[in-house]
C-alpha cells in the first residue's frame, strides 16, 4: 500500500495534490524564524507594530524573498502589499492569499506573519512543482490588521474593501502624537519603485490561513480548522463626565465622580450582557481615568467595550441597548455611547468551506467545522468577493501573547490545505459570495 494520498487522487486535482506534496516545512519554519527576529521581545514573542520602523523591516525582508523567486511585489496607497506569481490568463482576477504582519505590542510570533509565510510558501509550491493555475495567485500583507498603534484594526482591509475612505484615518494619531499619514508615508517611502494598484481591484477568491488563537483544535488533536463564519463585532467607547474635586473636602452627595457612575454603568451592563449560553462575549478592556490621582474625584471615566455574537439579532438588541443601559445608571453624571465598529457576522460560502475541508480530506488530514470567535481581514474580504479561513492550532489556544506557539508540522500541514485549496478555487469559474447576515 502506497501513501494514503494517492487513496484520496480522485477528490482533488494531480495538481493540487503536487502543489501541496511542494510545501516545504523547514522553510517555511526558517522564515517564520527569521521573521519572529524583526520586533523580537523576551518571552519569545514581537513587538511589531502597524507601520513602525520593525514593519517596514518585515515588509523589506518579504519583499527580497519574492524578488528572489521572481514574483512580482507591489503596493496600494494605504500600504497594502501584494506579491503576484502569474497564471496562465494574465486578465483573470487574482486568487488573494495572505494575512497581516503586524503585531500586537506584546504579541505573539504568528498571529498574522503564519498567514503571510503559508501564502509565500504556497507561492514557491507552485513554483517547484511547475504548476500552472488558471488566475494568478497572489500574497496580500493587510495594513495595520491589529489596531493597537492606530485604531480601529483591520484599516487595510476596510480601505480596500471601500467599506471606509482612507481619507478618513489618515489624522489618526498613536500614543506619541505620529499621524498615520507620516507613519504611511514612510512606509510606502521605504520600498521605492513598487508598482502601485487601485484599491478593490477584482478578486477571484480570497482564503487566510490563521492560528486559530483558540483551544479547540489542541484540544481536539486535530490540525486544521475550516472556518465556516465569523461571529459579528461592535465596540464602542463609553465616556462618563462628571467634575473633579477635593478628596478630603467635598462630601460625597454634592460630587459628580465620573468613576462611581461608570462603575454602576458596568454593573448593569454585565447583568444585562449575561447569557446562560456563555456565547455571548462581553468585554471592558479599556478604562481611563481624568484626572487619575490618588486625591481627586474622578472627572472623567471613559472605558471600552467590546461586543460579539454569531447570531446578528442578538449582536444588534443587546448592542443598541447598550446606550440606554449606561444613562439610566447616571446619578450625577452625563455620559455619552459611540460606536467605533460594527461588524456583520458573516458565512463563508459553501463553495470555499467545502473547497478547504476537500482539501483536507484528500491530504488525510484530521479536521472540523468550525466559527471564528475573533475576527479577521477575511470579515471584509467576505464583502468583496468569496472568502475563506483556514486554522492551525496555537498550544493552549495563546494569542496575543508572547507565549503564543505552533508546531512546525502544523504550519506546513495548513499550507499544504491552503496550497491544494488554492489550486482547486483557481479550476473553479463560478463562486458565489459569501452571505454578510444583517447586512
Ligand atoms: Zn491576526
Amino acid at each position: 500500500m502506497d501513501n494514503h494520498i494517492s487513496d484520496h487522487t480522485t477528490i482533488v486535482s494531480d495538481a493540487a495534490l503536487k502543489t501541496a506534496q511542494s510545501v516545504d516545512k523547514d522553510r517555511q519554519w526558517s522564515r517564520l524564524m527569521q521573521l519572529a527576529e524583526i520586533g523580537a521581545i523576551p518571552g519569545g514573542g514581537v513587538n511589531r507594530q502597524s507601520l513602525s520602523t520593525e514593519d517596514r523591516q518585515a515588509r523589506a525582508l518579504l519583499v527580497r524573498w519574492a524578488l528572489a523567486r521572481g514574483f512580482e511585489p507591489s503596493v496600494d496607497d494605504f500600504g497594502n502589499l501584494y506579491v503576484r506569481r502569474s497564471g496562465r490568463n494574465p486578465e483573470a482576477p487574482p486568487i488573494l492569499t495572505g494575512s497581516h504582519l503586524d503585531s500586537q505590542p506584546s504579541g505573539g510570533r504568528f498571529d498574522g506573519a503564519y498567514g503571510v509565510m503559508a501564502a509565500l510558501e504556497v507561492l514557491e509550491a507552485l513554483s517547484d512543482s511547475n504548476v500552472e493555475t488558471e488566475h494568478p495567485v497572489e500574497l496580500v500583507v493587510w495594513t495595520n490588521e491589529e489596531g493597537s498603534r492606530f485604531a480601529p484594526g483591520a484599516m487595510g482591509s476596510m480601505v480596500f474593501t471601500g467599506k471606509v475612505s482612507p481619507q478618513q484615518w489618515l489624522d489618526v494619531t498613536d500614543d506619541e502624537g505620529t499621524t498615520l499619514s507620516q507613519a504611511l508615508m514612510e512606509t510606502l517611502d521605504a520600498l521605492p519603485g513598487l508598482p502601485r494598484r487601485p484599491f478593490g481591484f477584482p478578486v477571484h477568491a480570497y482564503i487566510e490561513a490563521h492560528i486559530e488563537q483558540g483551544p479547540i483544535l489542541e484540544a481536539e488533536h486535530l490540525s486544521i480548522g475550516v472556518v465556516t463564519s465569523i461571529q459579528g463585532v461592535r465596540w464602542f467607547t463609553v465616556t462618563v463626565i462628571g467634575e473633579t474635586a477635593h478628596a478630603g473636602t467635598t462630601p460625597l452627595r454634592l460630587r459628580k465622580d465620573a468613576l462611581q457612575d461608570a462603575l454602576a454603568a458596568i454593573q448593569a451592563l454585565n447583568t444585562f450582557m449575561n447569557d446562560s449560553t456563555d456565547v455571548l462575549r462581553f468585554t471592558i478592556g479599556r478604562l481611563v481615568l481624568e484626572p487619575n490621582s490618588h486625591n481627586s474625584v474622578s472627572a472623567l471615566c471613559r472605558f471600552t467595550i467590546d461586543l460579539r455574537h454569531p447570531d446578528p439579532s442578538v449582536l444588534r438588541a443587546k448592542g443598541d441597548a447598550i446606550e440606554g443601559i449606561c444613562i439610566d445608571a447616571m446619578r450625577a453624571c452625563t455620559v455619552q455611547v459611540t460606536q467605533n465598529l460594527e461588524l456583520p457576522c458573516v458565512a463563508f460560502p459553501e463553495a470555499i468551506v467545502d473547497a478547504v475541508q476537500t482539501s483536507a480530506q484528500a491530504l488525510v488530514i484530521g479536521h472540523r467545522r468550525m466559527p471564528s470567535g475573533a475576527f479577521h481581514d477575511a470579515s471584509f474580504l467576505a464583502t468583496h468577493c468569496p472568502s475563506g479561513m483556514i486554522f492551525v492550532p496555537c498550544a493552549k489556544g495563546l494569542s496575543h501573547n508572547v507565549a503564543e506557539s505552533i508546531s512546525p508540522e502544523d504550519a506546513a500541514i495548513g499550507t499544504q490545505v491552503l496550497a491544494a485549496t488554492i489550486v482547486e478555487l483557481s479550476r473553479a469559474i463560478n463562486l458565489n459570495p459569501a452571505v454578510i447576515l444583517d447586512k
